[in-house]
């Protein structure tokens, strides 16, 4: 099944400059901005500028170019808001909320980074 994008999604809006941001990293494809409600004191989203849905759309019709220039934007997230482990300290956790059973929100693929405090286990019992 194709992937429908949806051109008003807040995210795209926010691409687009109709929406302001609060960014920590800006690249040629990729954007990384504060979330608006953050969940730990580093809540950041990376998100492609491209017009993808959700990971499995970006991982399967991105370009190598998008897909490199993402994951060096998530390292750089990572360094620089400071949660980057150091021996037995610090840590993050990164998650995409995907469709229906993900609960996604924002029908424009991103990467939550969060971190900054201990973030205790991975999922609560369903
Ligand atoms: P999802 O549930 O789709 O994985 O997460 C969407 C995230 O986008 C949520 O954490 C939410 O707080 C964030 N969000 C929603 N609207 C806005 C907005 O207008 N600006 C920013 N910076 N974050 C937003």
């Amino acid at each position: 099944m194709p992937y429908a994008y949806d051109d008003d999604n807040i995210f795209a809006k926010i691409l687009r400059g109709e929406i302001p941001n609060t960014t920590v990293v800006e690249t040629e494809h990729t954007l990384a901005f504060e979330d608006i409600r953050p969940q730990a004191p580093v809540h950041v989203l990376v998100i492609p500028k491209g017009r993808y849905v959700n990971f499995d759309h970006f991982a399967s019709e991105a370009s190598d170019a998008e897909l490199a220039d993402f994951n060096r934007v998530v390292g750089e997230v990572i360094r620089k808001t400071g949660v980057a482990p150091e021996g037995a300290e610090k840590g993050y956790r990164l998650l995409s909320n995907a469709g229906v059973d993900g609960v996604q929100e924002v029908p424009h693929f991103h990467l939550h980074v969060v971190g900054g405090r201990n973030l205790g286990r991975m999922l609560q019992p369903g």
